[in-house]
């Protein structure tokens, strides 16, 4: 009897090895938001990233602590970089400014080639307050971002012309926006272009699509544009390629 119940788990024991090999090899699958310990937060990021999630005030609540972890603990920096490559390697295979001088760059400020995290993370990642950014901008203490400077002098290297175009006030932050550039390496630029009067109250895509119009018609070819909102990257003369750095931090329409 005990050979009999030896040998039936002799047969068996293998195709019970099969079984839970089997169990063990199906994938786990997740809806996003559904993975234990994740509030969707990397779903939403990538939605922002996306241009999908639009007119947000502030992070979600739940995700502030992921926004810091995010931006402060390296993969900032390396998807920062990853996009700088990109739009070095584009330089590279493209032709080089004609002698004309007329190739030109875009690039915004905020997030751009200054950073506003220390800003926006004392701050909680909570909605824009135009009194506190202000006071900010005026300490002219805004680090600048190094790949996106590299990307800058190259650039310049090779005989683009670069226009930095911001939403920022030009009677409230022009000569602290130049100071805090200058200190920062971004220098040999061609023109700082910020928000005038007459542009005061206009959405960014508004404001920055007829800067760039007028750069059009003054004869410049944008040949790249670099920012850190999709409000940089759409509109009017946007350019032949533009280039997106993240920002999860806020939203500008
Ligand atoms: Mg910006």
């Amino acid at each position: 009897m005990s050979n009999t119940i030896t040998l039936l788990a002799l047969l068996l024991l293998p195709h019970l090895f099969l079984i839970s090999g089997a169990a063990a090899a199906r994938p786990q699958c997740f809806w996003p938001g559904q993975a234990p310990e994740d509030a969707g937060c990397l779903s939403w990021r990538v939605m922002v990233e996306a241009n999908n999630a639009r007119g947000w005030r502030t992070v979600p609540e739940q995700c502030v602590g992921y926004v810091k972890g995010y931006m402060t603990r390296g993969q900032y920096l390396r998807d920062l970089a990853g996009v700088m490559e990109q739009a070095s390697a584009y330089v590279d295979q493209a032709a080089d400014a004609d002698a004309d001088g007329l190739d030109a760059w875009v690039f915004d400020i905020d997030d751009t080639c200054l950073s506003n995290l220390l800003y926006y993370e004392g701050k909680q990642f909570g909605a824009y307050d135009p009194s506190a950014f202000k006071a900010w901008a005026s300490k002219e203490a805004c680090p600048g971002i190094p790949p996106v400077l590299g990307l800058f002098a190259t650039l310049l290297d090779k005989g683009f012309k670069v226009f930095l175009l911001s939403g920022r006030d030009e009677e409230a932050l022009g000569p602290c926006t130049a100071a805090n550039l200058e200190a920062e390496g971004f220098s040999g630029y061609e023109r700082l272009i910020m928000r005038s009067p007459e542009h005061r109250g206009q959405s960014s895509s508004v404001f920055k699509s007829a800067m760039r119009k007028q750069l059009v018609e003054e004869g410049y070819r944008i040949r790249g544009n670099v920012g850190d909102q999709w409000s940089d990257l759409q509109g009017d003369c946007v350019g032949d390629r533009v280039f997106k750095i993240p920002n999860p931090m806020y939203f500008v329409p």
